[in-house]
């Protein structure tokens, strides 16, 4: 397990998109058991005023940074930066985010995650489910990364819903389907709540993953940024401009999860 680094009582692993995802293949092959989040600063935030999900976080086996916004905030915390230039740093995030790579080492999504995941279990024989998303589009995702990567094997791709009475139903279908790998895409916290609620009743799974929309841009539902603006640390900007209904969301990961971290006693 990488050396890991704290924001707001979570641990966050100092990783690399290549590392993590080795991590978790070889998680599977050892038989070992465990489940992966990757939370980004709207997710930290709501971990602040839900106990349960913070709980969750704290115990999961890894949290992989999603966000350049976590990576500005392990540079000022483990710096012992002043409020006064983490304030100042906050443009570098547009302009050089290179900046921010030094103490957590990179940003992983859980979009690339899962492609990275999906190429090394191509070559192994383990076998993966796909939760989530609207009906049609994990098989979609499926059918996408199976013809990417030859001797991939999705046994399974439901959409179902997190809601409690659906959990016994979608826990037997997975069991059914001899998956190793369980990919869970119902949005933070719902799918990170559910997999630890999951995780004693699924037989055969060994590792399970929250990924948050990543179904729909591997299906082509939704456009990811151009690779330009994800460098940048842009990519809220380009959600922003497709989706403006996330403005909320995107004003809590750009205005107050900074201003949080920089007013926080416990932080800076
Ligand atoms: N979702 C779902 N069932 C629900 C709520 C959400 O399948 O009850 C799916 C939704 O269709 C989407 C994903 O969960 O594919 C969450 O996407 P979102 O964009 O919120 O996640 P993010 O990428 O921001 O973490």
């Amino acid at each position: 397990m990488q050396k890991t680094i704290k924001i707001f009582d979570i641990p966050f692993a100092n990783t690399t998109l290549e590392e993590a995802s080795s991590f978790i293949v070889e998680l599977v092959k050892k038989g070992e058991e465990g489940y992966i989040c990757t939370p980004n600063p709207e997710i930290l935030l709501e971990s602040q005023k839900n106990p349960e999900f913070k709980k969750v976080l704290q115990c999961s086996t890894m949290n992989i940074p999603d966000g350049i916004g976590i990576l500005w905030a392990a540079t000022h915390i483990y710096n012992k930066s002043s409020k006064l230039k983490a304030f100042l740093t906050l443009p570098l995030i547009a302009i050089y985010p290179r900046y921010f790579k030094k103490v957590l080492r990179e940003r992983v999504t859980g979009a690339d995650l899962v492609q990275k995941i999906c190429e090394k279990v191509s070559k192994e024989n383990i076998n993966c489910f796909f939760l989530g998303a609207s009906p049609g589009i994990a098989k979609k995702a499926a059918e996408i990364l199976e013809e990417k990567y030859p001797g991939l094997s999705v046994n399974g791709t439901y959409a179902g819903s997190p809601r409690e009475e659906e959990l016994n139903d979608i826990i037997e279908r997975i069991n059914k389907s001899d998956a190793d790998i369980l990919f869970v895409a119902y949005g933070a916290p719902a799918q990170e709540l559910w997999i630890a609620k999951a995780m004693k009743k699924l037989k055969t799974v060994n590792v399970a993953i929250g990924i948050g929309g990543t179904f729909d841009f591997i299906s082509g539902t939704k456009k990811r940024s151009p690779k330009w603006m994800q460098k940048l640390g842009l990519e809220w900007l380009y959600r922003l401009i497709q989706e403006p209904s996330r403005w909320k969301r995107i004003y809590n990961a750009t205005i107050k999860f900074p201003m949080k971290v920089i007013f926080s006693k416990t932080n800076l």
